[in-house]
């Protein structure tokens, strides 16, 4: 079965039972997102829904997707509406919820559930996290080529990190491809960048971002969510990996996840990015407050490239240094 789901979670489970677990974030804006985005305005979807959701509910009929895991607590809240109405058209719909104080035993006896609803259990489950934990590794050495030897684009490391939600689809070609990739990067040079900026926040829907600002000598060398993706503290055990995982829990733990990482990476901005019509848009108010870097705002709604608005404001922000 091809099975969607709507945020990272533990995919392993799926994969584990023998079935391909499909990002549909990935699938929608990797593909013809304008035209997916459409569909749903046409089948009723408001203009005022974030595109996120309207693509992903587009996709899931466009990819012949069997069953979509909705990640009802932890991600965001207009899953459950999407969640009723694709049920409601006889889709499979399983829900998964990250518990809200990041308790141990909740979030285990989530992933049980997912177990016996797939019909696998964890020695399975803990087979493909060992095989997905290999190419984790291989990540983070991507992840440092990015920041700390300058040899991996910020479009590249965005688009490397935000794909190992799901491996493509296919575990083995993912990995088969990152070492070429990796093999490759090690062998170029790239002109080294004047700023070292940071991407916080959920993954643009804006196509041309990374490379508008690798044209104006600033290279995102940190992207926050995609990183959190990417599964990279490597725990042993598959609940603590979940657990660590900072997007789906209280803001604290992001903050203090972004703050390391700008003091390492040596970051002299962040961009702070909010999608159109999300309630994560409340969490710039406190990102503005604690994070030890200057930091700007900007707002994406339609898939699609910047705006002229956004351009100006970009270029602005990267005078002030
Ligand atoms: S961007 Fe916000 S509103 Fe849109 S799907 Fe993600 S969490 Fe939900």
């Amino acid at each position: 079965m091809k099975v969607g789901f709507t945020t990272s979670f533990p995919m392993e489970v799926v994969i584990g039972a023998g079935h391909q677990a499909i990002d549909l974030n990935n699938i929608f804006v990797l593909n013809n997102s304008q035209e997916l985005v459409a569909q749903a305005e046409q089948k009723g979807f408001p203009r005022n829904i974030c595109s996120w959701i309207k693509g992903m509910y587009s996709t899931i009929s466009t990819f012949s997707i069997d069953e979509v895991i909705g990640i009802v607590q932890g991600d965001c809240s207009n899953t459950h509406s999407l969640m009723a109405i694709l049920k409601e058209q006889g889709t499979q719909v399983t829900p998964f919820s990250y518990p809200y104080y990041r308790e141990y035993e909740m979030l285990n006896f989530e992933i049980e559930r997912l177990e016996h609803h797939f019909k696998t259990d964890r020695a399975k489950t803990n087979r493909v996290k060992e095989q997905c934990d290999q190419v984790r590794k291989k990540l983070i050495e991507l992840d440092r080529l990015s920041w700390q030897e300058g040899l991996v684009k910020g479009i590249e490391n965005h688009l490397w990190l935000v794909c190992s939600s799901d491996f493509n689809g296919n575990i083995k070609e993912y990995e088969k491809e990152l070492d070429s990739f990796i093999s490759d990067a090690k062998k170029r040079k790239l002109p080294k960048a004047k700023l070292r900026l940071g991407f916080v926040g959920v993954p643009p829907i804006i196509h041309d971002l990374y490379d508008f600002l690798e044209e104006k000598g600033a290279r995102i060398i940190f992207n926050e969510v995609q990183r959190q993706f990417s599964m990279f503290y490597l725990e042993e055990d598959i609940v603590n990996q979940y657990l660590r995982f900072t997007y789906p829990y209280t803001l604290e733990k992001r903050i203090e996840d972004i703050n390391q990482e700008i003091e390492r990476r040596q970051l002299d901005g962040i961009i702070s990015y909010t999608q159109s019509f999300c309630h994560r848009q409340l969490d710039h108010l406190l990102l503005k407050k604690h994070l030890k870097c200057p930091i700007l705002q900007l707002e994406g709604d339609q898939p699609g490239s910047l705006d002229e608005r956004s351009k100006i404001r970009l270029e602005s922000f990267l005078e002030m240094f």
